[in-house]
C-alpha cells in the first residue's frame, strides 16, 4: 500500500493524478475501515461534501466517485445447511 495516494488540494491523486480517489485509495481506505464500512461511508460523505464545494461540482455527479463504492460486496455468500 502505498501513502502517496492523497488528494492534493484539488482533489487529484497526489501519487498518480487522477481524480482522487483512485483505486489505490480506495483499496487502502476499503481495508482501513474493513471493520467499520457505516464509518468509511461518513468519513466519504465529508470528503465528498468539501470536494464538491472546491470543485463546484453536483452530488449526483460526485455520489459514484466517493460513495457508491463503500458499499460492502460480500467475498462469498453463506449458505447455512
Ligand atoms: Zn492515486
Amino acid at each position: 500500500m502505498s501513502l502517496d495516494h492523497e488528494p492534493n488540494p484539488r482533489w487529484d491523486c497526489k501519487g498518480c493524478g487522477k481524480d482522487w480517489p483512485c483505486d489505490p485509495a480506495r483499496e487502502a481506505l476499503l481495508a482501513e475501515y474493513r471493520n467499520q464500512p457505516g464509518q468509511l461511508a461518513m468519513t466519504m460523505c465529508k470528503l465528498m461534501e468539501d470536494a464538491t464545494t472546491v470543485l463546484g461540482q453536483h452530488p449526483d455527479d460526485m455520489f459514484e466517485r466517493f460513495i457508491a463504492w463503500t458499499k460492502p460486496v460480500p467475498l462469498d455468500v453463506q449458505h447455512p445447511s
